[in-house]
């Protein structure tokens, strides 16, 4: 199976009746022809389900309302193969609350430059017909994505695989709970936000527990459970000697493995995703969970430090976004810098719990002080996280609207040995330098948590502010800051304006 193959984008091409039959039924061979490529392709992650060509507004307004209703449906795909005059899909277009992608393709790739006539030239015609397509889209206003090229380009492909990945996120954003265990950490900014606006922009729920409740689901913990966790953590990392079999710590262990057995049951329980604590508040928990969150996370739990409910869904959203790819998705903190002339750099880590999907090598399990929270020593995973391009994601609420801020970065290996750190870590060089990347980030309102996503690049984000309405803010390595002030400006005024009153 695909790796999103439990979601189908629906596929649709579109006509009109004055071709007649056997026109219309050459395009809807081609169409059926290039979704079954599309299907067929293991760069695309979602099924993609062909549907009759579209000749008249109520077959239109049809397929859009029945792509609503469609639970597995989470986008539709539409093609002019032939003209197709657009008032007919007003009607459908103003009903349809699924994700667009218009693609701009055409079914014969090279022309037949010694055959073309004129039936060639009617049967072919998505450089006319998508033009009024794209007029139609602009005219009402709608957000999309649009894609050009021959449908067997894998560029073509790539980019339609990315935003079915951002349709499948923002599914999974609609129907998300997140728990949060305790309140936020003490006189934090950031992490604070309007979680009712959060449910009706972006669908996600933020359910608050006190800690007790999880302490109730910790205690219940039959020991034969801690005992099959405590084997696994055996064979899946490298154990410290206090940690091992008749080591001193051994007791520690079982306290952190009966902590991930509680947690995975409530939050399964409760149907939850994505999940929140804060080392300010953990009541009866022996230790603040370290290694039970990073393995939650690593089974695809979005999850944010200090009460952070808002990068907690954004990393659930690019785990289920990412399915299947190379490369995993964390909880991250820009931790602290490198700020040597010949390379600055960022350490990001956080206290305990950094995702294992993101590990170079096999983690090390340990147990160290934890200098703050006043609590046993906690169990972690300590490891570097792989090299190679990421994306870092923030999502912020600026009291009128959420922003996204992405920056591009190249995770590099560390420049010497970090013998002495108790915590999985990465270091990375931030697109176009540090500087600049840091100096942007600081004046959008960035925030100190992020989703580091090493499967993802930014198209993929983008995609997904795309279909969500949400402000993107992109640092790369073409960001410059005159100009990053000015969009940060032109934003505001322009988001104020689309908001109305
Ligand atoms: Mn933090």
């Amino acid at each position: 199976m695909k790796a999103l193959g439990q979601f189908e984008v629906w596929f649709a091409a579109g006509s009109h009746d004055l071709y007649g039959d056997a026109t219309l039924s050459r395009v809807d061979k081609h169409s059926r022809e290039v979704a079954e490529r599309l299907e067929a392709a293991e760069a695309v992650s979602v099924r993609i389900v062909h549907k009759p060509v579209m000749t008249n507004p109520e077959s239109i307004r049809r397929l859009c309302l029945d792509a609503n209703a469609a639970d597995d449906c989470v986008g539709l795909i539409a093609w002019m193969h032939t003209f197709s005059p657009a008032k007919m899909w007003i009607a459908g277009l103003g009903a349809l609350q699924k994700p667009l992608l218009h693609l701009h393709t055409q079914f014969n790739r090279d022309l037949p430059w010694g055959e073309i006539d004129m039936d060639f030239m009617n049967l072919n015609q998505s450089a006319h017909g998508d033009r009024e397509f794209g007029f139609l889209e602009t005219r009402m206003g709608l957000r999309r994505k649009t894609v050009v090229g021959h449908w067997s380009d894998p560029s073509v492909l790539g980019r339609i695989d990315t935003w079915a990945r951002a349709a499948c996120g923002w599914r999974e954003a609609q129907t998300l709970s997140v728990a949060r265990f305790g309140d936020n950490m003490r006189n934090v900014a950031v992490t604070e936000g309007d979680k009712v606006e959060a449910q009706l922009r972006l669908g996600v729920a933020v359910h608050g527990y006190g800690v007790g409740k999880l302490v109730d689901a910790v205690r219940e913990v039959p020991d034969s459970a801690v005992d099959r966790l405590v084997d696994e953590y055996e064979q899946e990392y490298t154990l410290v000697p206090a940690l091992q079999r008749d080591g001193e710590r051994r007791e520690s262990l079982r306290d952190a493995a009966r902590i991930e057995a509680g947690l995975r049951d409530f939050l399964e329980t409760g149907g939850f995703k994505a999940f929140t604590d804060t080392f300010e508040d953990l009541a009866g928990l022996p230790q603040l969970p370290g290694i039970a969150v990073q393995r939650l996370m690593a089974d695809g739990y979005g999850f944010g430090a200090e009460g952070d409910w808002k990068t907690a869904a954004l990393v659930r959203i690019a785990k289920v976004m990412s399915a299947g790819l190379e490369g995993g998705t964390s909880f991250m903190e820009d931790y602290t810098y490198h700020l040597a002339a010949d390379g600055p750099k960022v350490l990001g880590a956080h206290m305990l719990e950094v995702c294992p999907s993101i590990a170079a090598e096999k983690p090390s399990c340990e147990i160290h002080p934890l200098s703050i929270g006043g609590k046993q020593d906690p169990v972690r995973l300590v490891f570097t996280a792989a090299p190679g391009p990421a994306v870092a994601v923030g999502l912020l609420d600026l009291g009128d609207r959420f922003r996204l801020v992405a920056n591009e970065v190249e995770l590099v290996p560390p420049d010497e040995e970090l013998p002495r750190l108790p915590v999985a870590c990465t270091v990375w060089e931030p697109k176009p330098d540090l500087a600049t990347a840091a100096e942007a980030w600081l004046l959008a309102g960035g925030p100190h948590h992020t989703s580091l996503c090493l499967a993802l690049g930014t198209e993929a984000f983008a995609d997904l502010a795309e279909i969500a309405g949400l402000e993107l803010l992109v640092i790369d390595g073409s960001t410059r800051i005159g100009d990053f002030k000015k969009e940060l400006r032109w934003n505001q005024a322009y988001f104020h304006l689309a908001r109305g009153l």
